[in-house]
């Protein structure tokens, strides 16, 4: 796969219902490959060096004025600076709003206990960096499409991404990055199949 980076630092390929977090030094590059397409990666950002400064969900589509995040786009946290621009957009689909998946959600929406979830594979990811659930915020999901309707009607349906579609990270501070390749088979989030996801990081 062609690469406008620099030397790769890992490349990785994430089972479904995968954790994964790494702090992307300033300049660096995370690319998110959804290799078989229609499959939701969850993500979480902070500042790796403060990470009480994380991402804001309101503020980050507020400075974009869409909820729909493309190319050019930057993540910001709740201090008001960018802790990623997204340099590389394959899709063109993904969601703010819908945040991530719970057992607890799951028990409500479907009626099932103790399933396997993002926000448990976010939990398992950030322990290593000292973090818990008081640092679980409002997340975006790449390649998850939830649009709204005139009337305000939102729903999390099928993704728009093609197998080898991917987006672009580029780290504008320190920044912990945190992934969980969602599990979910009860909404068409990841059109009922969760499938392998590839990260690559790069100087
Ligand atoms: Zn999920």
């Amino acid at each position: 796969m062609a690469t406008s980076a620099g030397r790769i630092l890992e490349d990785r390929t994430l089972p479904a219902n995968s954790p994964w977090a790494r702090v992307l030094q300033k300049g660096q590059t995370l690319r998110i490959i959804d290799l078989e397409g229609k499959q939701a990666v969850d993500f979480l950002c902070y500042n790796a060096d403060d990470p009480s400064e994380r991402y804001n969900a309101a503020d980050t589509m507020k400075y974009a004025g869409t909820i729909f995040l493309t190319a050019g786009h930057g993540l910001y946290s709740d201090m008001g600076r960018r802790l990623l621009t997204i340099v590389e957009d394959t899709c063109g689909r993904h969601d703010t709003i819908g945040g991530c998946c719970s057992a607890e959600s799951n028990e409500v929406r479907y009626g099932v206990k103790a399933t396997p979830s993002c926000r448990e594979n976010f939990l398992k990811a950030l322990q290593p960096f000292g973090l818990g659930k008081k640092d679980v915020v409002a997340n975006v999901n790449w390649f998850m499409n939830v649009p709204v309707g005139p009337d305000g009607a939102m729903a999390i349906v099928e993704g728009l991404s093609k197998p080898g579609d991917y987006v672009g990270l580029r780290a504008e501070m320190n920044v912990l990055a945190v992934i969980s390749n969602c599990p979910q088979t009860r909404n068409p989030c990841n059109n009922f199949h969760p499938t392998p996801i590839r990260v690559v990081v790069s100087e």
